[in-house]
């Protein structure tokens, strides 16, 4: 990155691998997760995605799909846990 942190070409944020910067790391409990999206929304980087994964619940709820974070750019802010209503993201010490 250019000195200054300049952004010579705009658009190029998924060419920065933010997920170096992290020092906590949230994961996603897939029992808890209701695939609100609310962290997708809140998440300032290009992190939180729904996939196309079935996941069945402990209790027996089949879903379609599963939100899933992409560590090469989840930076540990930690804005997803917080606004995760079911509280279905533990937020856990990096280990590198
Ligand atoms: S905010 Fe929480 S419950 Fe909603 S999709 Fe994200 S992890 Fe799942
Ligand atoms: S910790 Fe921050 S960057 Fe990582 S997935 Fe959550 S909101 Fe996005």
């Amino acid at each position: 990155m250019p000195a200054g942190a300049v952004i010579m070409e705009p658009g190029n944020s998924a060419e920065r691998f933010t997920g170096d910067w992290r020092t906590f790391k949230p994961v996603i409990n897939q029992d808890k997760c209701t695939r609100c999206l609310r962290c997708w929304v809140f998440c300032p980087e290009p992190a939180i995605s729904i996939v196309d994964r079935q996941y069945t619940s402990s209790s027996g709820r089949a879903w379609k799909n599963s939100v899933e974070i992409n560590y090469d750019y989840c930076k540990g802010c930690g804005i997803c846990v917080e606004e995760c209503e079911p509280k279905a993201i533990d937020f856990i010490e990096e280990v590198k």
